[in-house]
């Protein structure tokens, strides 16, 4: 019994959608989905940023009711 998926080329992954593809754009089968996996990182930074300000702002109300 013949694998079909043996037969394709030397293929990557898209690591976003998980297509696979034949060289292209490094990691990615497109800019779209590079695009929007970069999209999607810096929001997940810009909720780890908030997490961590959120965090410091609630220490430095500790440290100053503290010292009230
Ligand atoms: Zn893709």
């Amino acid at each position: 019994m013949a694998e079909p998926t043996e037969r394709i080329p030397q293929h990557k992954h898209c690591i976003y959608c998980g297509k696979a593809f034949i060289d292209g754009n490094g990691r990615y089968c497109s800019d779209k989905c590079k695009d929007t996996k970069k999209e999607e990182l810096t929001k997940s930074k810009n909720k780890l940023l908030l997490i961590w300000l959120a965090a410091v702002g609630v220490m430095v109300i500790a440290i100053v009711i503290g010292r009230l």
